[in-house]
Protein backbone atom coordinates (compact mmCIF):
# COMPACT_ATOMS: atom_id res chain seq x y z
CA UNK A 1 0.00 0.00 0.00
CA UNK A 2 1.13 3.78 -1.13
CA UNK A 3 1.55 5.75 1.64
CA UNK A 4 0.44 10.09 0.93
CA UNK A 5 2.92 12.99 1.34
CA UNK A 6 1.46 14.32 4.67
CA UNK A 7 1.75 11.39 6.43
CA UNK A 8 5.09 10.17 5.42
CA UNK A 9 6.49 13.53 6.84
CA UNK A 10 4.74 12.90 9.94
CA UNK A 11 6.08 9.28 10.50
CA UNK A 12 9.72 11.00 9.42
CA UNK A 13 9.34 13.89 12.33
CA UNK A 14 7.87 11.20 14.82
CA UNK A 15 10.95 8.99 14.18
CA UNK A 16 12.97 11.63 14.43
CA UNK A 17 11.84 12.85 17.99
CA UNK A 18 12.50 10.21 20.18
CA UNK A 19 12.88 12.63 22.90
CA UNK A 20 11.38 15.82 23.65
CA UNK A 21 14.30 17.87 24.01
CA UNK A 22 14.91 17.26 20.07
CA UNK A 23 11.11 18.12 19.63
CA UNK A 24 11.45 21.59 21.29
CA UNK A 25 14.65 22.19 19.70
CA UNK A 26 12.78 21.43 16.02
CA UNK A 27 10.03 23.26 17.04
CA UNK A 28 11.95 26.33 17.97
CA UNK A 29 14.32 26.06 15.00
CA UNK A 30 11.40 25.98 12.20
CA UNK A 31 9.06 28.63 13.77
CA UNK A 32 9.08 31.80 11.00
CA UNK A 33 7.08 34.05 12.32
CA UNK A 34 8.95 34.53 15.84
CA UNK A 35 12.79 35.37 16.24
CA UNK A 36 13.76 32.80 19.32
CA UNK A 37 17.14 32.93 20.20
CA UNK A 38 19.49 32.46 23.45
CA UNK A 39 21.55 35.01 25.32
CA UNK A 40 24.31 34.79 27.82
CA UNK A 41 23.98 36.54 31.27
CA UNK A 42 25.89 39.43 29.54
CA UNK A 43 24.03 39.49 26.15
CA UNK A 44 26.26 37.52 23.78
CA UNK A 45 23.90 35.74 21.68
CA UNK A 46 24.22 31.82 21.91
CA UNK A 47 21.87 30.67 19.40
CA UNK A 48 19.61 31.57 16.07
CA UNK A 49 16.85 30.13 14.86
CA UNK A 50 14.86 30.29 11.10
CA UNK A 51 12.45 33.46 12.63
CA UNK A 52 15.58 35.26 13.89
CA UNK A 53 16.79 34.56 10.12
CA UNK A 54 14.24 36.05 8.63
CA UNK A 55 13.35 38.76 10.58
CA UNK A 56 16.45 40.14 11.53
CA UNK A 57 18.27 39.20 8.27
CA UNK A 58 21.42 37.77 10.15
CA UNK A 59 22.51 33.88 9.15
CA UNK A 60 23.03 31.68 12.54
CA UNK A 61 26.77 31.63 11.94
CA UNK A 62 26.69 35.67 11.44
CA UNK A 63 24.68 36.52 14.50
CA UNK A 64 26.30 33.64 17.26
CA UNK A 65 28.49 35.40 19.68
CA UNK A 66 27.43 38.74 19.01
CA UNK A 67 25.56 41.32 21.67
CA UNK A 68 21.87 41.59 20.99
CA UNK A 69 22.32 45.31 21.60
CA UNK A 70 23.17 45.34 17.73
CA UNK A 71 19.56 45.08 17.25
CA UNK A 72 18.80 48.86 18.82
CA UNK A 73 18.72 51.97 17.25
CA UNK A 74 21.54 54.73 18.40
CA UNK A 75 19.17 56.35 20.46
CA UNK A 76 18.25 53.04 22.23
CA UNK A 77 21.43 52.59 23.30
CA UNK A 78 22.29 55.94 24.61
CA UNK A 79 19.24 55.75 26.68
CA UNK A 80 20.53 52.02 27.98
CA UNK A 81 17.20 50.60 26.87
CA UNK A 82 19.22 47.12 26.62
CA UNK A 83 20.82 46.62 29.40
CA UNK A 84 17.62 48.03 31.78
CA UNK A 85 15.74 45.20 29.60
CA UNK A 86 17.96 42.65 31.31
CA UNK A 87 17.79 44.29 34.58
CA UNK A 88 14.00 44.01 34.46
CA UNK A 89 13.83 40.26 33.20
CA UNK A 90 16.50 39.24 36.17
CA UNK A 91 14.29 41.37 39.15
CA UNK A 92 10.71 40.55 37.32
CA UNK A 93 11.51 37.25 35.66
CA UNK A 94 10.73 39.06 31.98
CA UNK A 95 10.82 41.97 30.32
CA UNK A 96 8.01 43.14 27.58
CA UNK A 97 8.49 46.30 25.22
CA UNK A 98 7.57 47.23 21.84
CA UNK A 99 9.85 49.50 19.81
CA UNK A 100 12.20 50.13 17.09
CA UNK A 101 14.82 47.31 16.00
CA UNK A 102 17.43 47.24 13.35
CA UNK A 103 18.21 44.35 10.76
CA UNK A 104 21.21 43.45 9.14
CA UNK A 105 20.75 45.89 5.96
CA UNK A 106 19.84 48.80 8.36
CA UNK A 107 16.17 48.54 7.79
CA UNK A 108 14.43 49.14 10.86
CA UNK A 109 10.83 47.32 12.02
CA UNK A 110 8.64 47.61 14.76
CA UNK A 111 9.08 44.66 17.40
CA UNK A 112 7.28 43.20 20.06
CA UNK A 113 9.95 42.12 22.16
CA UNK A 114 9.48 39.52 25.34
CA UNK A 115 12.87 38.60 26.95
CA UNK A 116 12.25 35.97 29.89
CA UNK A 117 15.38 35.15 32.33
CA UNK A 118 16.65 31.52 32.58
CA UNK A 119 17.33 30.38 36.00
CA UNK A 120 17.98 27.43 37.11
CA UNK A 121 16.96 25.47 39.78
CA UNK A 122 19.86 26.81 42.00
CA UNK A 123 18.71 29.95 41.06
CA UNK A 124 21.58 30.46 39.10
CA UNK A 125 20.89 33.03 36.13
CA UNK A 126 22.01 30.85 33.26
CA UNK A 127 20.81 33.84 30.41
CA UNK A 128 17.79 34.94 28.38
CA UNK A 129 15.65 33.66 25.97
CA UNK A 130 14.07 36.44 23.69
CA UNK A 131 11.22 36.29 21.61
CA UNK A 132 10.62 39.10 19.26
CA UNK A 133 7.84 39.87 16.45
CA UNK A 134 7.78 41.61 13.79
CA UNK A 135 4.26 44.27 14.19
CA UNK A 136 5.46 47.03 11.60
CA UNK A 137 2.27 45.82 9.79
CA UNK A 138 -0.23 45.88 12.75
CA UNK A 139 1.71 48.91 14.47
CA UNK A 140 1.09 50.93 10.67
CA UNK A 141 -2.72 49.79 10.48
CA UNK A 142 -2.86 51.26 14.27
CA UNK A 143 -0.80 54.29 13.46
CA UNK A 144 -3.47 54.77 10.35
CA UNK A 145 -6.58 53.89 12.39
CA UNK A 146 -5.34 56.92 15.14
CA UNK A 147 -4.62 59.12 11.91
CA UNK A 148 -7.80 58.81 10.66
CA UNK A 149 -9.78 58.79 14.19
CA UNK A 150 -7.27 62.31 14.68
CA UNK A 151 -8.31 63.77 11.25
CA UNK A 152 -11.76 63.10 11.92
CA UNK A 153 -11.50 64.29 15.83
CA UNK A 154 -9.76 67.73 13.86
CA UNK A 155 -12.38 67.50 10.96
CA UNK A 156 -15.21 67.46 13.59
CA UNK A 157 -13.17 70.37 15.77
CA UNK A 158 -12.58 72.68 12.87
CA UNK A 159 -16.52 72.66 12.50
CA UNK A 160 -18.01 75.59 13.31
CA UNK A 161 -21.51 75.87 12.11
CA UNK A 162 -22.41 72.90 13.07
CA UNK A 163 -22.47 72.12 16.88
CA UNK A 164 -21.24 67.76 16.87
CA UNK A 165 -20.75 65.95 19.83
CA UNK A 166 -21.24 62.86 21.90
CA UNK A 167 -22.83 61.79 24.69
CA UNK A 168 -22.56 58.58 27.34
CA UNK A 169 -25.65 56.64 27.50
CA UNK A 170 -27.40 58.51 29.73
CA UNK A 171 -27.17 61.72 27.76
CA UNK A 172 -24.47 63.55 29.76
CA UNK A 173 -21.83 65.17 27.57
CA UNK A 174 -18.34 63.36 26.42
CA UNK A 175 -17.21 65.87 23.53
CA UNK A 176 -17.52 69.05 22.40
CA UNK A 177 -16.33 70.86 18.77
CA UNK A 178 -15.63 74.37 18.40
CA UNK A 179 -19.23 74.83 16.26
CA UNK A 180 -21.07 73.25 19.88
CA UNK A 181 -18.87 76.43 21.44
CA UNK A 182 -19.79 79.42 19.59
CA UNK A 183 -23.62 78.35 18.88
CA UNK A 184 -24.34 77.05 22.14
CA UNK A 185 -21.78 79.50 24.39
CA UNK A 186 -20.08 77.01 26.66
CA UNK A 187 -16.63 75.95 26.70
CA UNK A 188 -15.62 72.08 26.66
CA UNK A 189 -14.70 72.61 30.15
CA UNK A 190 -17.97 73.97 31.12
CA UNK A 191 -19.60 71.72 29.38
CA UNK A 192 -18.37 68.25 29.54
CA UNK A 193 -19.95 66.06 32.28
CA UNK A 194 -23.11 67.98 32.27
CA UNK A 195 -26.28 66.45 30.76
CA UNK A 196 -27.76 67.49 27.30
CA UNK A 197 -31.00 68.90 28.84
CA UNK A 198 -29.05 71.72 29.90
CA UNK A 199 -29.59 73.16 26.13
CA UNK A 200 -33.69 72.96 26.46
CA UNK A 201 -36.01 75.37 27.45
CA UNK A 202 -37.84 74.84 30.77
CA UNK A 203 -41.25 73.65 28.88
CA UNK A 204 -39.41 71.04 27.12
CA UNK A 205 -37.35 69.48 30.38
CA UNK A 206 -40.40 70.20 32.55
CA UNK A 207 -42.35 67.94 29.40
CA UNK A 208 -39.39 65.14 29.44
CA UNK A 209 -38.36 66.61 26.03
CA UNK A 210 -34.56 65.48 26.71
CA UNK A 211 -34.95 61.57 27.70
CA UNK A 212 -37.84 61.44 24.86
CA UNK A 213 -34.98 62.42 22.08
CA UNK A 214 -32.96 60.01 23.10
CA UNK A 215 -35.29 57.25 23.53
CA UNK A 216 -36.73 57.67 19.90
CA UNK A 217 -32.91 57.81 18.79
CA UNK A 218 -32.30 54.60 20.57
CA UNK A 219 -35.54 52.72 19.27
CA UNK A 220 -35.71 54.14 16.06
CA UNK A 221 -32.09 54.75 14.81
CA UNK A 222 -32.33 58.86 14.66
CA UNK A 223 -34.18 61.88 16.21
CA UNK A 224 -34.51 64.70 14.03
CA UNK A 225 -36.16 67.90 15.54
CA UNK A 226 -36.08 71.86 15.40
CA UNK A 227 -37.14 73.67 17.93
CA UNK A 228 -36.10 76.26 20.38
CA UNK A 229 -32.49 75.68 22.66
CA UNK A 230 -31.43 77.62 25.08
CA UNK A 231 -27.86 79.07 24.69
CA UNK A 232 -25.55 79.60 28.10
CA UNK A 233 -26.82 83.18 28.23
CA UNK A 234 -30.05 82.35 27.91
CA UNK A 235 -30.78 83.23 24.85
CA UNK A 236 -33.14 81.19 22.61
CA UNK A 237 -32.15 79.96 19.39
CA UNK A 238 -33.71 78.14 16.48
CA UNK A 239 -31.97 74.58 16.40
CA UNK A 240 -32.04 71.75 13.96
CA UNK A 241 -31.44 68.70 15.77
CA UNK A 242 -30.25 65.50 14.69
CA UNK A 243 -29.66 62.73 17.53
CA UNK A 244 -27.78 59.27 16.73
CA UNK A 245 -27.16 56.38 18.52
CA UNK A 246 -23.75 54.87 19.07
CA UNK A 247 -24.05 51.23 19.05
CA UNK A 248 -21.31 48.83 19.87
CA UNK A 249 -20.64 45.55 17.41
CA UNK A 250 -22.75 43.40 19.26
CA UNK A 251 -25.75 46.67 19.09
CA UNK A 252 -24.92 47.54 22.72
CA UNK A 253 -25.96 51.56 22.93
CA UNK A 254 -23.05 53.16 24.71
CA UNK A 255 -23.61 56.68 23.31
CA UNK A 256 -24.95 59.14 21.11
CA UNK A 257 -23.84 61.47 18.62
CA UNK A 258 -25.66 65.24 18.86
CA UNK A 259 -25.36 67.14 15.43
CA UNK A 260 -27.13 70.92 16.04
CA UNK A 261 -27.64 73.56 13.56
CA UNK A 262 -28.46 77.24 14.74
CA UNK A 263 -30.79 78.27 11.77
CA UNK A 264 -32.42 81.24 14.06
CA UNK A 265 -31.61 83.19 10.95
CA UNK A 266 -32.82 80.89 8.56
CA UNK A 267 -36.11 80.47 11.04
CA UNK A 268 -36.45 84.28 11.21
CA UNK A 269 -36.17 84.42 7.21
CA UNK A 270 -38.64 81.79 6.73
CA UNK A 271 -41.14 83.90 9.36
CA UNK A 272 -40.27 87.12 7.64
CA UNK A 273 -40.92 85.57 4.10
CA UNK A 274 -43.79 83.98 5.11
CA UNK A 275 -45.02 87.41 6.89
CA UNK A 276 -44.02 89.15 3.46
CA UNK A 277 -46.13 86.23 1.98
CA UNK A 278 -49.07 87.34 4.33
CA UNK A 279 -48.70 91.01 3.76
CA UNK A 280 -48.37 90.89 -0.42
CA UNK A 281 -51.58 88.65 -0.15
CA UNK A 282 -53.17 91.09 1.57
CA UNK A 283 -51.80 93.97 -0.36
CA UNK A 284 -52.84 92.46 -3.53
CA UNK A 285 -56.51 91.93 -2.25
CA UNK A 286 -56.25 95.54 -0.70
CA UNK A 287 -55.35 96.47 -4.37
CA UNK A 288 -57.83 93.95 -6.34
CA UNK A 289 -60.58 95.91 -4.35
CA UNK A 290 -59.60 98.97 -4.91
CA UNK A 291 -58.83 98.15 -8.58
CA UNK A 292 -62.52 96.87 -8.18
CA UNK A 293 -63.87 99.96 -6.83
CA UNK A 294 -61.97 102.19 -9.00
CA UNK A 295 -63.84 100.61 -11.88
CA UNK A 296 -66.77 100.78 -10.31
CA UNK A 297 -66.53 104.91 -9.61
CA UNK A 298 -65.20 104.90 -13.15
CA UNK A 299 -68.15 103.16 -14.35
CA UNK A 300 -70.56 105.18 -12.25
CA UNK A 301 -68.35 108.14 -13.58
CA UNK A 302 -68.96 107.20 -17.01
CA UNK A 303 -73.05 106.51 -16.41
CA UNK A 304 -73.31 110.02 -14.68
CA UNK A 305 -71.58 111.58 -17.44
CA UNK A 306 -73.54 110.08 -20.20
CA UNK A 307 -76.42 110.81 -17.91
CA UNK A 308 -75.07 114.56 -17.41
CA UNK A 309 -74.80 115.11 -20.93
CA UNK A 310 -78.17 113.77 -22.11
CA UNK A 311 -79.78 115.97 -19.52
CA UNK A 312 -77.47 119.10 -20.84
CA UNK A 313 -79.08 117.95 -24.38
CA UNK A 314 -82.55 117.96 -23.13
CA UNK A 315 -82.40 121.01 -21.26
CA UNK A 316 -80.57 123.29 -24.31
CA UNK A 317 -83.28 121.19 -26.48
CA UNK A 318 -85.79 122.56 -23.85
CA UNK A 319 -84.09 126.24 -23.82
CA UNK A 320 -84.47 126.15 -27.60
CA UNK A 321 -88.40 125.29 -27.50
CA UNK A 322 -88.78 127.73 -24.81
CA UNK A 323 -86.76 130.41 -26.95
CA UNK A 324 -88.62 129.42 -29.86
CA UNK A 325 -92.06 129.54 -28.04
CA UNK A 326 -91.01 133.36 -26.40
CA UNK A 327 -89.68 134.62 -30.27
CA UNK A 328 -93.16 133.39 -31.52
CA UNK A 329 -95.34 134.70 -28.76
CA UNK A 330 -93.38 138.36 -29.56
CA UNK A 331 -93.86 138.04 -33.15
CA UNK A 332 -97.19 137.47 -32.88
CA UNK A 333 -98.01 139.48 -30.28
CA UNK A 334 -96.00 142.28 -32.53
CA UNK A 335 -97.94 141.43 -35.31
CA UNK A 336 -101.41 141.67 -33.62
CA UNK A 337 -101.14 144.90 -32.29
CA UNK A 338 -100.99 146.54 -35.70
CA UNK A 339 -104.39 145.88 -37.12
CA UNK A 340 -105.66 146.25 -33.17
CA UNK A 341 -104.21 149.73 -33.55
CA UNK A 342 -105.68 149.88 -36.77
CA UNK A 343 -109.04 149.08 -35.46
CA UNK A 344 -109.25 151.68 -32.68
CA UNK A 345 -108.23 154.69 -34.69
CA UNK A 346 -110.46 154.05 -36.86
CA UNK A 347 -113.10 153.71 -34.10
CA UNK A 348 -112.05 156.68 -33.06
CA UNK A 349 -113.00 158.44 -36.49
CA UNK A 350 -116.08 156.78 -36.59
CA UNK A 351 -117.16 157.99 -32.97
CA UNK A 352 -115.60 161.58 -34.14
CA UNK A 353 -118.47 161.65 -36.93
CA UNK A 354 -116.10 161.94 -39.44
CA UNK A 355 -117.92 159.54 -41.68
CA UNK A 356 -121.15 160.99 -41.44
CA UNK A 357 -123.13 161.43 -38.06
CA UNK A 358 -124.25 158.13 -35.79
CA UNK A 359 -126.93 157.25 -34.51
CA UNK A 360 -127.10 156.47 -30.93
CA UNK A 361 -127.27 152.97 -31.17
CA UNK A 362 -124.04 152.73 -33.55
CA UNK A 363 -122.66 154.51 -30.72
CA UNK A 364 -123.24 152.16 -28.45
CA UNK A 365 -122.19 149.22 -30.96
CA UNK A 366 -119.00 151.35 -31.46
CA UNK A 367 -117.68 151.42 -28.14
CA UNK A 368 -118.54 147.81 -27.23
CA UNK A 369 -116.09 147.43 -30.17
CA UNK A 370 -113.79 149.75 -28.57
CA UNK A 371 -113.89 148.11 -25.40
CA UNK A 372 -113.29 144.71 -26.45
CA UNK A 373 -110.53 146.47 -28.62
CA UNK A 374 -108.49 147.89 -25.51
CA UNK A 375 -109.04 144.76 -23.88
CA UNK A 376 -107.60 142.72 -26.51
CA UNK A 377 -104.41 145.26 -27.00
CA UNK A 378 -104.27 144.31 -23.07
CA UNK A 379 -103.71 140.66 -23.30
CA UNK A 380 -101.74 141.08 -26.73
CA UNK A 381 -99.09 143.52 -24.40
CA UNK A 382 -99.52 140.68 -21.23
CA UNK A 383 -98.10 138.41 -23.99
CA UNK A 384 -95.29 140.21 -25.59
CA UNK A 385 -94.39 141.50 -21.90
CA UNK A 386 -93.73 137.96 -20.49
CA UNK A 387 -91.93 136.54 -23.26
CA UNK A 388 -89.95 139.68 -23.35
CA UNK A 389 -88.98 138.74 -19.65
CA UNK A 390 -89.30 135.10 -20.51
CA UNK A 391 -86.77 135.44 -23.36
CA UNK A 392 -85.00 137.53 -20.97
CA UNK A 393 -84.95 140.65 -23.20
CA UNK A 394 -85.71 143.06 -20.50
CA UNK A 395 -83.15 145.68 -19.45
CA UNK A 396 -83.00 146.30 -15.63
CA UNK A 397 -82.00 150.06 -14.23
CA UNK A 398 -81.22 148.71 -10.33
CA UNK A 399 -81.31 151.45 -7.57
CA UNK A 400 -82.91 152.92 -4.27
CA UNK A 401 -86.63 152.53 -4.41
CA UNK A 402 -88.05 153.53 -1.46
CA UNK A 403 -91.18 151.71 -0.71
CA UNK A 404 -93.40 154.32 0.55
CA UNK A 405 -92.78 156.59 -2.73
CA UNK A 406 -93.69 153.72 -4.97
CA UNK A 407 -97.02 152.99 -3.10
CA UNK A 408 -98.11 156.20 -2.58
CA UNK A 409 -97.96 156.54 -6.50
CA UNK A 410 -99.33 153.33 -7.31
CA UNK A 411 -102.25 153.44 -5.20
CA UNK A 412 -103.78 156.17 -6.96
CA UNK A 413 -104.00 154.39 -9.95
CA UNK A 414 -106.69 152.32 -8.89
CA UNK A 415 -108.43 154.45 -6.92
CA UNK A 416 -111.35 155.39 -9.15
CA UNK A 417 -111.50 151.50 -9.51
CA UNK A 418 -111.91 150.78 -5.96
CA UNK A 419 -114.17 153.26 -5.21
CA UNK A 420 -116.64 152.41 -8.36
CA UNK A 421 -116.92 149.43 -6.11
CA UNK A 422 -117.11 151.22 -2.70
CA UNK A 423 -113.53 149.26 -1.60
CA UNK A 424 -111.30 150.89 1.32
CA UNK A 425 -107.97 151.41 0.20
CA UNK A 426 -105.77 152.35 2.97
CA UNK A 427 -101.76 153.18 1.84
CA UNK A 428 -99.88 152.63 5.36
CA UNK A 429 -97.20 154.85 6.21
CA UNK A 430 -93.99 153.02 6.38
CA UNK A 431 -92.51 153.18 10.45
CA UNK A 432 -88.84 154.08 8.64
CA UNK A 433 -87.65 154.73 5.73
CA UNK A 434 -87.27 151.21 3.41
CA UNK A 435 -85.08 151.22 0.69
CA UNK A 436 -84.58 148.35 -1.67
CA UNK A 437 -82.00 148.17 -4.47
CA UNK A 438 -84.73 147.41 -7.32
CA UNK A 439 -85.64 148.58 -10.72
CA UNK A 440 -88.13 151.64 -9.74
CA UNK A 441 -90.30 150.59 -12.72
CA UNK A 442 -90.61 147.03 -12.78
CA UNK A 443 -91.39 147.81 -8.92
CA UNK A 444 -94.58 149.78 -9.93
CA UNK A 445 -95.69 147.79 -12.48
CA UNK A 446 -95.89 144.65 -10.13
CA UNK A 447 -97.47 146.65 -7.52
CA UNK A 448 -99.83 147.92 -10.14
CA UNK A 449 -100.82 144.55 -11.11
CA UNK A 450 -101.35 143.50 -7.84
CA UNK A 451 -103.19 145.94 -6.91
CA UNK A 452 -105.51 145.77 -9.98
CA UNK A 453 -106.21 141.80 -9.09
CA UNK A 454 -107.21 142.45 -5.69
CA UNK A 455 -109.56 145.34 -6.83
CA UNK A 456 -110.60 142.99 -9.59
CA UNK A 457 -111.06 139.99 -6.85
CA UNK A 458 -112.78 141.81 -4.10
CA UNK A 459 -116.56 142.06 -3.73
CA UNK A 460 -118.07 145.71 -3.26
CA UNK A 461 -117.58 146.70 0.01
CA UNK A 462 -114.51 144.77 0.53
CA UNK A 463 -111.00 146.44 2.01
CA UNK A 464 -107.48 146.40 0.17
CA UNK A 465 -104.57 147.39 2.65
CA UNK A 466 -100.96 148.33 1.65
CA UNK A 467 -98.19 147.67 3.71
CA UNK A 468 -94.42 147.95 4.22
CA UNK A 469 -91.48 146.48 6.72
CA UNK A 470 -88.36 144.76 5.81
CA UNK A 471 -86.30 142.29 7.47
CA UNK A 472 -81.93 142.17 8.14
CA UNK A 473 -81.72 141.97 4.22
CA UNK A 474 -84.98 142.22 2.71
CA UNK A 475 -87.39 144.91 2.20
CA UNK A 476 -90.95 143.77 1.96
CA UNK A 477 -94.72 145.50 0.68
CA UNK A 478 -97.70 143.69 0.88
CA UNK A 479 -100.94 143.73 -0.54
CA UNK A 480 -103.59 141.91 1.57
CA UNK A 481 -107.30 142.18 -0.18
CA UNK A 482 -111.14 140.82 1.86
CA UNK A 483 -111.92 138.97 -1.82
CA UNK A 484 -112.43 135.69 -2.99
CA UNK A 485 -109.28 134.68 -1.97
CA UNK A 486 -107.51 131.47 -3.70
CA UNK A 487 -107.89 127.65 -3.58
CA UNK A 488 -104.74 126.41 -1.34
CA UNK A 489 -104.39 123.64 -4.06
CA UNK A 490 -103.70 126.73 -6.31
CA UNK A 491 -101.24 128.58 -4.63
CA UNK A 492 -98.15 127.59 -6.53
CA UNK A 493 -99.71 126.98 -9.77
CA UNK A 494 -101.49 130.33 -9.78
CA UNK A 495 -98.21 132.13 -10.45
CA UNK A 496 -97.69 129.78 -13.89
CA UNK A 497 -98.59 131.90 -17.15
CA UNK A 498 -101.87 131.48 -18.41
CA UNK A 499 -103.26 130.16 -14.98
CA UNK A 500 -106.60 131.48 -13.64
CA UNK A 501 -108.82 130.34 -10.94
CA UNK A 502 -112.13 128.36 -12.47
CA UNK A 503 -110.66 128.92 -15.96
CA UNK A 504 -112.43 126.89 -18.34
CA UNK A 505 -112.63 127.56 -22.42
CA UNK A 506 -116.35 127.53 -21.87
CA UNK A 507 -115.78 130.52 -19.80
CA UNK A 508 -112.36 132.39 -20.34
CA UNK A 509 -112.04 135.33 -17.91
CA UNK A 510 -110.63 138.70 -18.48
CA UNK A 511 -106.97 139.03 -18.92
CA UNK A 512 -104.61 136.15 -20.02
CA UNK A 513 -103.62 135.09 -16.54
CA UNK A 514 -99.84 136.41 -17.38
CA UNK A 515 -99.97 139.58 -14.51
CA UNK A 516 -98.53 136.79 -12.20
CA UNK A 517 -96.23 134.82 -13.73
CA UNK A 518 -94.77 138.47 -15.38
CA UNK A 519 -94.86 139.75 -11.57
CA UNK A 520 -92.90 137.07 -9.89
CA UNK A 521 -90.37 136.71 -13.30
CA UNK A 522 -89.48 140.71 -12.45
CA UNK A 523 -89.15 140.23 -8.52
CA UNK A 524 -86.98 137.13 -8.93
CA UNK A 525 -84.85 139.01 -11.82
CA UNK A 526 -84.17 142.04 -9.18
CA UNK A 527 -83.15 138.84 -6.79
CA UNK A 528 -86.32 139.65 -4.85
CA UNK A 529 -89.43 137.27 -4.68
CA UNK A 530 -93.07 137.22 -5.13
CA UNK A 531 -95.46 134.94 -2.32
CA UNK A 532 -98.86 134.48 -1.31
CA UNK A 533 -100.70 133.69 1.62
CA UNK A 534 -104.67 132.98 0.98
CA UNK A 535 -107.70 131.79 1.96
CA UNK A 536 -110.86 130.99 -0.28
CA UNK A 537 -113.45 133.37 0.81
CA UNK A 538 -111.44 135.31 3.01
CA UNK A 539 -108.39 136.93 1.12
CA UNK A 540 -105.49 136.90 -0.16
CA UNK A 541 -102.24 138.91 0.52
CA UNK A 542 -99.70 139.39 -1.79
CA UNK A 543 -96.03 140.03 -0.73
CA UNK A 544 -93.13 141.81 -2.71
CA UNK A 545 -89.79 140.96 -1.19
CA UNK A 546 -86.76 142.86 -2.55
CA UNK A 547 -83.04 143.11 -1.45
CA UNK A 548 -82.55 145.53 1.09
CA UNK A 549 -80.08 148.48 -0.03
CA UNK A 550 -77.12 149.05 2.26
P1 LIG B 1 -105.25 137.89 -14.89
O1 LIG B 1 -105.53 138.81 -13.76
O2 LIG B 1 -104.98 138.59 -16.16
O3 LIG B 1 -106.23 136.75 -15.02
P2 LIG B 1 -103.10 137.22 -13.28
O4 LIG B 1 -101.86 136.36 -13.50
O5 LIG B 1 -102.84 138.59 -12.74
O6 LIG B 1 -103.86 137.16 -14.56
O7 LIG B 1 -103.98 136.41 -12.27
C1 LIG B 1 -104.24 135.10 -12.48
C2 LIG B 1 -105.42 134.63 -11.69
O8 LIG B 1 -105.11 134.61 -10.29
C3 LIG B 1 -106.61 135.47 -11.79
O9 LIG B 1 -107.35 135.18 -12.98
C4 LIG B 1 -107.37 135.06 -10.54
O10 LIG B 1 -108.05 133.88 -10.74
C5 LIG B 1 -106.26 134.84 -9.52
N1 LIG B 1 -106.06 136.06 -8.69
C6 LIG B 1 -105.10 136.99 -8.86
N2 LIG B 1 -105.11 137.88 -7.87
C7 LIG B 1 -106.15 137.51 -7.04
C8 LIG B 1 -106.71 138.07 -5.82
N3 LIG B 1 -106.24 139.19 -5.25
N4 LIG B 1 -107.77 137.42 -5.25
C9 LIG B 1 -108.29 136.30 -5.83
N5 LIG B 1 -107.80 135.73 -6.95
C10 LIG B 1 -106.73 136.35 -7.57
Amino acid sequence: MKRSGAAAARAHILRGAHEPGELHRLLVDRVQDYAIFAIDPQGYILSWNAGAKRLKGYTADEAKGKHFSMFYLPEALEAGTPVRELETAISTGRSEDEGWRVRKDGSTFWASVLITALIDDQGQLLGFAKVTRDLTERRAAEVAVRHSEERIRLLIDSVTDHAIFMLDRTGHITTWNTGAQRIKGYTADEIVGRHFSTFYTEEDQADGKPARALGIAESTGRYEEEGWRVRKDGARFWANVLISPIREADGQVVGFAKVTRDLTERHAAQERALEDARHIAAQDAARAAAEQRAAEMQEMTERLHAQTTELARRSEEAEKANRAKSEFLAAMSHELRTPLNAIGGYTQLLQLGIGGPMSPEQTEHLERIQRSQRHLLGIINDILNFSRVEAGQVAYELGAVEANEVMEAVAPMVALQAEAKRITLEVAECSEPLVATADRAKVEQVLLNLLSNAVKFTPEDGQIELTCGRTDDHVWISVRDTGIGIPSEQLETIFAPFVQVGRSLASPKEGAGLGLAISRNLTRAMHGDLTLESREGIGSTFTITLPRAR
